[in-house]
């Protein structure tokens, strides 16, 4: 089952098409689909763990507002760095839902809160991967990201310190290491590189068109960027022909890698299948990997 390419597949929060996004589950069945690497978003709880969850918020995919309704803030959300490790280990998991209207958010996912899923820690899912790739014998790699690294300091925490030492002690240290550490706070890989001293392979995310002005700054730390997919598009004719930017060469040309995201076979956008996305991913705008919340149609497709 190896693909017959260098692209690479990032399962993106997990196989989180198929079970509620950053659960055990949800990472074991990624694990099984072969992708190259699997993400974990990382937020710290109250007592310096670093939890494994895509928002600074609880309560989109927990039941936190049920089990400790005192706890919201004035905004009237619920922050993981408030609660401690234990209690947030009681916390029910489910499928992404709208806080206000209770309904999911892919309504064709996993339904809400059906069978029984937890919070766990980087530890937890860093032990999981090594453990799965001891029994099969596989080296599927980790993707961590730093989440809101300026939340984290405004609450007097070092996120990205207490990330990295935890990544050495799993023998996460140098770019040969099967590791990509990623954030969107250009400031604060910046940092991770110059100022920590990580050897890791580097991933800046972004998010908008401007970002990419500063594209010869991101080469001075970074190994690759992780830009939104739809950024790359330059242009779709009469016909619904796409075509791209200049942005993956400009990449390319700078020794950057290009991983895209997010990839989902539920939310098209107008592009006719999975496959025909994935296709003007890799082949017509010549990116390097992708993040999909499907990673066994991504697997699948480079095995054609
Ligand atoms: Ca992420």
């Amino acid at each position: 089952m190896t693909k017959n390419t260098n692209k690479t597949i990032i399962a993106h929060r997990g196989a989180s098409g198929y079970l509620p996004e950053h659960t055990l589950a949800s990472k074991a069945m990624a694990y099984a689909m072969h992708p190259d690497f699997l993400e974990q978003d990382l937020v710290l709880s109250k007592d310096n763990v670093p939890i494994v969850i895509h928002d600074i918020h609880l309560e989109t995919v927990t039941d936190v507002a049920q089990q400790f309704p005192k706890r919201s803030r004035t905004d009237g959300r619920f922050y993981v760095i408030d609660f401690t490790f234990e209690e947030l280990m009681q916390l029910q998991v489910t499928e992404r839902f709208d806080s206000e209207t209770g309904e999911a958010v892919f309504k064709d996912r996993f339904p809400l809160w059906k069978s029984k899923f937890k919070l766990h820690s980087l530890q937890d899912e860093i032990e999981l991967i090594q453990g799965l790739n001891k029994s099969t014998g596989n080296k599927i790699g980790i993707y961590p990201e730093i989440k809101d690294p300026e939340f984290h300091n405004n609450e007097g925490k070092d996120i990205s310190s207490i990330v990295l030492k935890i990544l050495s002690d799993y023998g996460y240290k140098t770019k040969e290491d099967k590791c990509i550490l990623q954030c969107f706070d250009a400031k604060e890989l910046k940092r991770i590189r110059l100022r920590l001293k990580s050897e890791l392979f580097l991933v800046q995310l972004i998010e908008f068109k401007e970002d990419e002005q500063y594209l010869k700054d991101y080469a001075l730390y970074a190994d690759g960027i992780g830009p939104y997919f739809k950024q790359l598009i330059k242009n779709v004719d009469e016909d619904g022909n796409i075509s791209f930017t200049n942005f993956v060469k400009d990449c390319h040309n700078l020794g950057l890698v290009v991983h895209a995201y997010t990839f989902r076979a539920d939310q098209l956008e107008g592009i006719p299948s999975f496959k025909a996305l994935m296709g003007l991913g890799f082949n017509k705008a010549n990116i390097d990997g992708v993040f999909t919340d499907f990673p066994d149609q991504a697997v699948s497709f480079l095995k054609k």
